[in-house]
């Protein structure tokens, strides 16, 4: 950023020992777009780098809350824990609903999370 800037005004010094008006008149033109538009770039940049900043926060909390969700639960636990639930579709608006296999055997009545309606009976 420092070097566009130092070569902006490095050109701006050279163009400005041209005597001719109309050129003049024309490179300050140029200049106050290429001051504007490094203006811009420079705010991007720093956005941007906002932004980088926000993201690896934003990982490292994922990373955490990951660590804490999968702490200590072994792939046996996982497969167990899958055993207990099964998959069962609402009779009445036919979606899938994970439930405990205890939970579906024991209760009459499941309100479906959809419908709301229970899901074992019409
Ligand atoms: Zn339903």
């Amino acid at each position: 950023m420092k070097k566009l800037r130092s070569e902006i005004e490095g050109l701006k010094n050279n163009l400005s020992k041209i005597q001719n008006d109309e050129y003049k008149e024309c490179f300050d033109k140029v200049f106050s777009i290429l001051t504007i538009m490094s203006d811009k770039i420079e705010e991007l940049t720093v956005n941007q780098e906002a932004i980088e900043e926000n993201m690896k926060f934003m990982d490292d909390d994922l990373t955490d809350i990951q660590d804490e969700l999968f702490e200590e639960v072994s792939i046996d636990e996982l497969n167990d824990m899958e055993d207990e639930y099964t998959e069962v579709n609402c009779v009445h608006c036919n979606k899938p609903i994970f439930i405990e296999q205890s939970a579906l055997s024991s209760n009459d009545e499941i309100p479906c999370p959809y419908c709301h309606k229970n899901i074992k009976s019409k």
